[in-house]
């Protein structure tokens, strides 16, 4: 594949969109980013790495992180994870508390903020809130290769100030039982996972294993077991994007999940992992010009798990 002149149609369809959409700011610190920001990073399975724009920039990867607790606790904790959390699209935005009274305090899936919150529950009740934290960023370095990788500080903070909503859904959750540990502790970690601060490349690099059965391809680590890396790309592909699912998997056909700080993953079984940012978001909270670099992209390398 010419992967330069892929990257090149890829910027000339996004150029005249280029700040479109509207940059999440129900947290503030992500309230100030540029919204003209454009990257994206394709890592493949031999370790090729090609990247257009800001993709050597920091940006807070959000709802991203939960695909990487997702990975975590299907390793610490098994497939019992799933009596607690369920794996159905929601068709609701992120953040709802609707499906929550009907269904006991039961999440839709790991990857709605309810959900993810459970996730981070079931890691913080083994490893405790700092713990959860530092073995998440150990595997995020490894994978990506790079030590510098951390916690937006400034951020999280922002987060957890401005963080009433994830506070009504997790104490909503604990009084039918479904937090076992207080809930400040669980939404610290939360907070922090979410405001882990990536470039694309980091960020494409450090999600290759979901790409080649659970192994990272380029150090042989099996993160996860091949079947467990099946099931988080069949859930990303069916609630990766909020109540925006469906038409993200009409559009690209690939397993991702995006982030409100305009970041999306998107996986390329066998092939590699593709990291897009840019800051303005659809009214579901992924990234408007993201998606349409990402419609570009599978339509160049004709890249599809449905071929
Ligand atoms: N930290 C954000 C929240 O809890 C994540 C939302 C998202 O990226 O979908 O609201």
């Amino acid at each position: 594949m010419d992967w330069e002149c892929v990257l090149q149609g890829i910027e000339a369809s996004v150029e005249p969109m280029r700040g479109q959409g509207k940059v999440a700011d129900y947290i503030p610190a992500l309230a100030a980013v540029d919204p003209r920001k454009f990257g994206l990073a394709v890592v493949l399975g031999d370790g090729t790495q090609s990247c257009l724009g800001d993709a050597d920039e920091l940006f807070s990867i959000q709802s991203i992180s939960k695909v990487f607790t997702l990975s975590m606790a299907l390793r610490v904790v098994g497939d019992t994870l799933w009596e607690r959390v369920g794996r159905e699209p929601s068709g609701s935005p992120f953040n709802s508390i609707v499906q929550l009274e009907h269904e006991r305090g039961i999440p839709r899936n790991p990857l709605i903020n309810a959900g993810a919150i459970v996730v981070t529950d079931h890691l913080v009740e083994r490893l405790g809130s700092s713990k959860t934290i530092a073995e998440l960023l150990d595997r995020i370095r490894r994978l990506a290769d790079d030590d510098s990788i951390k916690v937006d500080q400034a951020v999280a903070e922002s987060e957890s100030l401005a963080g009433e909503r994830n506070r009504a859904l997790a104490s909503f959750m604990k009084s039918y039982g479904n937090i076992k540990c207080p809930v400040e502790e669980t939404l610290a970690a939360y907070f922090c996972h979410c405001s882990i601060a990536m470039t694309c490349r980091q960020l494409a690099r450090a999600a290759l294993f979901l790409a080649f059965d659970g192994c990272d391809p380029i150090s042989g680590q099996q993160m996860v077991s091949s079947q467990a890396c099946r099931r988080i790309n069949a859930v990303m592909m069916s609630c990766g994007h909020y109540d925006n699912s469906g038409d993200f998997t009409y559009r690209i056909g690939l397993p991702g999940k995006s982030g409100v700080g305009g970041g999306i993953l998107v996986i390329a079984p066998r092939h590699g992992a593709v990291a897009v940012w840019s800051p303005g978001l659809n009214q579901a909270g992924t990234s408007a010009v993201g998606s349409l670099a990402l419609e570009a992209l599978v339509k160049a390398t004709g890249w599809s798990v449905f071929v």
